[in-house]
């Protein structure tokens, strides 16, 4: 096996782990075929310890239990939403001290709360936070006091994953600049301003951060004080789980970030709409006029920076004629390349520096199970 060149153990290696992975089971003893590879020289135990490094997130830790979560797809999230049952199934808690004791060790992200410091530092416990290379840290708690010590255990943080709130203390615990940070993102709604008035007063202890992502109920609620500036920002993604149904963009948001971030290169905003507004048998065309206007409105807008908007819909119709006189579709048809079923499809509309992604799934109100936001990772 160790004459096996690099890509080719590291296609076995993730084989390996997704079949674990795929068994969907929270608690398992061991994993022998890991164990195996890993075992069989240097060169697979380089391997795999690249792909726990980018892969694995070690979510809970005592003393003597470990829970961690493998996901080469996408980074797991795991704020206070749906994805967190959902990811939380795909867990695996090992007996194997071996195995255990590796994870934590090249781990590079770890979803955290009080729990790391609430108890003595001993075990599995002290091999984690003597993880020195530690790069993404997701924070759970609200009122996280323990932002002193994070810094001196991992001070190659990359990556920080915390409420708009504890990014504020987070940034005034700071005694030296935190180099290594380059993304933020930020959960709790309503405090944004709280989070940007923080970024601006201590940006000299941040200067290479570069992306913030956030999540926001409505567009419009974004606003930052007037003539401030937070020039190293490049990227901006928002993710809009509520906003209002079926009634024109307001594009007011883009203005705003222009102003706040000078150097801005891109925003990208992922929206979420789940469509009732045609359940009482309204005629569906009063809808497709106000996507009309999205499209136009999207493509007359002219910043420096690019603009992506991915546009996820559930339409919900009462019966069965209007999907058989679907409307919906030729209309979509004529947006832009069209990809999928007439019920279910993707349509991708460019422009130069600009793109729309719009996502359109048609259901029949009975069949609909509620569970929207469970299907959809946005991070
Ligand atoms: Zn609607």
């Amino acid at each position: 096996m160790a004459q096996l060149k690099h890509h080719l153990l590291r296609e076995i290696a993730i084989d390996l782990c997704e079949r674990e992975a795929n068994r969907h089971f929270i608690n398992i003893t061991s994993l022998p075929s890991i164990e195996m590879f890993i075992l069989a020289g240097k060169e697979p135990s380089r391997v795999f310890r690249r792909i726990v490094e980018d892969y694995v997130t070690i979510t809970f830790l005592t003393f003597d239990t470990v829970h961690m979560t493998y996901c080469a797809l996408k980074t797991v999230y795991t704020f206070h939403y749906p994805h967190r049952f959902k990811w939380e199934k795909y867990g695996w808690k090992l007996d194997c001290v071996y195995l255990n004791n590796l994870f934590i060790k090249w781990a590079r992200k770890l979803k955290a709360s009080e729990w790391l410091y609430a108890s003595p530092r001993l075990g599995y416990l002290k091999v984690m936070t003597e993880n020195n290379d530690l790069e993404e840290l997701c924070l759970e708690e609200d009122r996280f006091n323990f932002w002193a010590t994070i810094f001196k255990a991992f001070p190659k943080l990359g990556v920080v994953r915390t409420s708009a709130c504890d990014f504020a203390s987070m940034l005034l615990a700071a005694s030296t600049e935190l180099t290594f940070l380059k993304v933020v993102e930020l959960n709790g709604t309503g405090t944004l301003d709280v989070a940007y008035k923080a970024l601006y007063d201590h940006q000299s202890k941040c200067p290479n951060l570069e992306t913030i992502q956030y999540r926001a109920k409505w567009l419009e609620e974004i606003c930052f004080p007037k003539s401030t500036v937070v020039p190293s920002i490049k990227h901006i993604r928002v993710t809009v789980r509520y906003g209002r149904c079926c009634t024109p963009w307001n594009f007011s948001f883009l203005t705003v970030f222009q102003k706040a971030f000078p150097s801005l290169e891109s925003v990208e905003i992922v929206a979420h709409k789940r469509c009732c507004c045609y359940t009482g048998g309204q005629n569906v065309t009063q809808k497709l006029t106000t996507m009309d206007e999205f499209y136009q409105a999207f493509q007359s807008l002219h910043f420096g920076f690019t603009i992506k908007i991915i546009f996820r819909e559930i339409m919900l119709f009462l019966e069965g004629e209007e999907l058989l006189n679907n409307v919906v579709h030729p209309f979509f048809i004529s947006k832009g390349q069209f990809f999928g079923e007439p019920e279910r499809f993707t349509v991708k509309t460019s422009y130069p520096g600009k793109q729309v992604i719009y996502e359109g799934d048609i259901r029949l109100h009975i069949y609909d199970d509620g569970n929207f936001f469970v299907d959809f990772d946005d991070f």
